[in-house]
């Protein structure tokens, strides 16, 4: 059903960057797939949009059709080898399908509240992405709505992969799930340098031992923290490594790819869930991530806030990926523009290495 009341207008101008705010004339609660084919064959500007975590508008339709996937979440089949799901279903949602019998996505995003369409739209990057690539590498088959509203089956190749809904809309999606570990032994690795934290990244990515590898980087009660969590499925061993101390628990799979659910009461408590979010995410050469990281270091403390961190970690191919990840109140406009500053001097100094935007604007 097609909405146009305020309320809802409002909503679909809306994303967690809360930079950019571009109206629709409509949005479309779809009941079913032909009703967005329907819409797409009126030739309207229609953009998809999945959880809406998007930065910086790509999930909004200046003047167009927000088509809200979210109505469409329903999951079809899960079996041996994979699970097919409606673009609308939330990682979440997948993982309480395909856990209770043992399997799972092999990547998954830190958060699982983004929707499949969401992250195939962009990539899909996480610590597991160091084994598997991007949650793109991991699909099998798409349907997909072509722009004149046609329905289109596609593999893994399909340009909606990464298209960011301008290449078509994912409706349906058929993702490669392997065995789940029941637990997992979760380390966090603490750090006297930069250069040891990334050193020692290198040395569990060459050797392939550890399942998951994220570094970050934040301040945490005045104090710089430099951190890595290194998690294994089968109790790998860390001899050989720089770190200073480590803290290591055991816990369910789910508790820890769920790890993020209990930030986001925090952050809303904290009035930094509602709030601007000037994220930058790059994706650097591994030669020049030291360098990258040693400059973001040295930007003062008020472009993170007690909560704001920088994540660093190695994917396939020799390449980091660098996500400045930044909270402004509300209001505080100032804040916001010395971090789309700091951004931008990011941004060039990643573009100046080799590499490239994760997540860029469109
Ligand atoms: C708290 C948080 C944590 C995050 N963690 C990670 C992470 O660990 N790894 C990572 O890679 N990214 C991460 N991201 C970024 C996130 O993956 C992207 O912003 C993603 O696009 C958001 O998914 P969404 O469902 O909210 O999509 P939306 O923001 O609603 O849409 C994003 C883009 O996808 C398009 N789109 C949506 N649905 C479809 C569809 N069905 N077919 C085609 N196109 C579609 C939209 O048009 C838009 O261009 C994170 C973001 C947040 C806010």
């Amino acid at each position: 059903m097609l909405h146009t009341d305020e309320a809802i207008l409002r909503w679909a101008a809306q994303d967690y960057g809360d930079l950019v705010h571009h109206r629709p004339v409509a949005v479309l609660r779809p009941a079913d797939v032909a009703e967005i084919s329907a819409v797409l064959r009126q030739n309207a500007p229609v953009v998809p949009r999945g959880a809406g975590h998007s930065l910086h508008g790509q999930a909004q339709a200046l003047n167009g059709v927000v088509v809200d996937m979210t109505a469409l979440d329903t999951i079809h089949e899960v079996r041996p080898d994979r699970v097919v799901v409606d673009a609308g279903a939330r990682w979440s949602d997948v993982l309480r399908a395909t856990l209770p019998l043992g399997l799972t996505p092999p990547v998954l995003t830190d958060y699982l509240e983004l929707t499949v369409g969401g992250t195939l739209s962009v990539g899909g990057l996480g610590g597991a992405s160091q084994h598997f690539g991007a949650q793109t590498d991991n699909v099998l088959a798409l349907d997909v709505l072509t722009s004149s509203g046609d329905l289109v089956t596609g593999g893994p190749d399909h340009p909606a992969l990464g298209g960011r809904g301008r290449n078509g809309i994912i409706v349906r999606a058929t993702l490669r799930l392997v065995p789940a570990p029941e637990t997992v032994q979760w380390h966090r690795l603490h750090y006297s340098s930069v250069e040891l934290l990334t050193a020692d990244q290198r040395v569990l990515v060459t050797a392939g031992s550890f399942d998951y590898v994220e570094g970050q980087l934040k301040i945490r009660g005045g104090q710089r923290v430099r951190e890595l969590e290194a998690v294994s499925y089968s109790r790998a061993s860390l001899d050989g490594l720089a770190f200073d101390d480590a803290d290591t628990q055991v816990t369910s799979y789910w508790d820890f790819v769920n790890r993020l659910a209990a930030g986001e009461p925090a952050l809303r408590e904290a009035g930094l869930w509602d709030s601007p979010h000037p994220w930058c995410n790059v994706l650097v050469p591994d030669g020049a991530v030291e360098n990258v990281l040693r400059h973001l270091e040295s930007e003062g403390p008020e472009l993170y806030s007690e909560f704001g961190l920088v994540l660093a970690y190695p994917l396939r191919g020799s390449v980091f990926l660098v996500a400045a990840l930044r909270y402004a109140r509300r209001g505080d406009d100032e804040a916001v523009r010395a971090m789309v500053e700091a951004n931008k001097v990011l941004t060039k100094m990643a573009q100046e290495a080799g590499g490239t935007l994760y997540l860029d604007p469109l």
